[in-house]
């Protein structure tokens, strides 16, 4: 079926508005992705529901339905079962939940845990802490230059878990996630993704993938923030012990100890994220009318070419969803504001990714990221203000 954007973009609100008398050229889906109308419609509709689980009236059994649902949905969408679905407040969230529970279980000194060169503070940090209080090792597998895993040169004799972005935020580089999986497994390790940029450009079936563990956020694919997803094997969850304890993720309760329910409700522990949740349902809804990787590619294309006319350069070689570039004398901060005066949202800055601006020799950098709503006219619009902006730092 042909493209119509102008039909799509006008189911986002927020691309009605104006910036400073602009058309908005909403180039920060990789930060956020804007919602339609279909999945604000949807969060409002939940904001109607009651307490999910342990009502028996109309109001709570209809969350309940909601929630699971979501969980039914969620898991078709990437291809596992519904009880290898924990929702989380985000990919952030997914990430420390595995490491705070299996990491603290199954490293000790001695042990590896490696990520990448490119990860972004998400899925870095959270293995620095847990390796620090257990005396394992973090290891970062390196890039080459242009910004890919370079996975012969990784050592993953010791190797507990490898944690690697399916998509970078910056360097818009895909994983080779499968083959990564094969060399983890070899050595008996696990594989985690963090597939934060991935959930929304690419077809993701974690079972031809191979890993164990998968996370991502709602916000970064039209659904809401504050609600995310890991996904894991169901016999590694199983084994799994709980991280935060609460209400509804247990079994027994006496005085002083208690017995916990099976996964996930496990992992789940307080009142569900029930408007979150029917929000991120909504998103999926949404995605199944389009084939992101087909629509997107164009405008892709588009913003690295506008971006190597205006004498810029590009960190890495892009493959989809984000274009990361520095302008020769130019600040990066100083581009997006300049951008914004445009009608231009992009994004500078580290993102959230300093090791690998280190490793790239730069402080910071700009970047352009596309969404289902990207077309033409925003690659025309980017390509006239970084125009303007060469002018103003000639
Ligand atoms: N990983 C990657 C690659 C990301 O781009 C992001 C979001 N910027 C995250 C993890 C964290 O996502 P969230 O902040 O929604 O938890």
């Amino acid at each position: 079926m042909a493209l119509d954007l102008a039909a799509r973009r006008r189911e986002f609100p927020a691309l009605a508005t104006s910036v400073h008398g602009r058309r908005l050229a909403y180039l920060d889906s990789a930060a956020t992705a804007l919602r339609p109308r279909a999945v604000i419609e949807a969060i409002a509709r939940a904001a109607e529901l009651g307490s999910p689980y342990r009502g028996v009236h109309a109001l709570a059994e209809a969350a309940t339905a909601s929630v699971e649902g979501a969980r039914a949905e969620v898991a078709r969408w990437i291809g596992g079962a519904a009880n290898e679905v924990v929702f989380t407040s985000g990919a952030t969230a997914s990430i420390n939940l595995v490491a705070q529970t299996w990491g603290r279980a199954n490293l000790g000194p001695g042990d590896v845990v490696i990520a990448s060169e490119l990860e972004h503070h998400s899925n870095l940090v959270p293995w620095q802490m847990i390796c620090a209080e257990r005396g394992a090792e973090l290891q970062l597998a390196p890039i080459d230059d242009d910004g890919r895993i370079a996975i012969d040169r990784i050592r993953f004799e010791r190797a507990k878990l490898v944690a690697i972005a399916h998509v970078s935020n910056v360097t818009g580089t895909v994983a080779p996630i499968a083959e990564l999986a094969r060399r983890a497994h070899a050595v008996g390790a696990l594989l985690l993704v963090d597939g934060a940029q991935a959930i929304a450009h690419l077809p993701v079936d974690v079972g031809a993938l191979g890993c164990d563990f998968y996370a991502f956020s709602a916000h970064k694919m039209y659904g809401p923030t504050g609600t995310g997803v890991l996904w894991g094997r169901a016999e590694l969850l199983e084994a799994m012990s709980p991280w935060q304890g609460g209400g509804g993720m247990i079994r027994t309760v006496a005085a002083t100890s208690s017995t916990y329910r099976e996964p996930p409700a496990r992992f789940e522990a307080g009142t569900p994220n029930v408007i979150g949740i029917a929000g991120l349902a909504a998103a999926l809804a949404f995605m199944r009318t389009f084939d992101a990787r087909s629509d997107e590619a164009r405008a892709h294309a588009g913003l690295v070419t506008a971006i190597r006319a205006a004498g810029g350069r590009i960190l890495g070689a892009p493959e989809l969803a984000v274009v990361a570039f520095d302008l020769p004398r130019v600040h990066p901060h100083d581009i997006a504001t300049l951008a914004d005066g445009e009608g231009v949202a992009l994004r500078s800055g580290h993102h959230c990714a300093a090791p690998l601006h280190e490793r790239l020799g730069l402080a910071a950098s700009a970047r352009v990221s596309v969404g289902c709503y990207t077309g033409g006219d925003d690659v025309a619009q980017f390509a006239t203000a970084l125009a303007r902006i060469r002018d103003v730092f000639p």
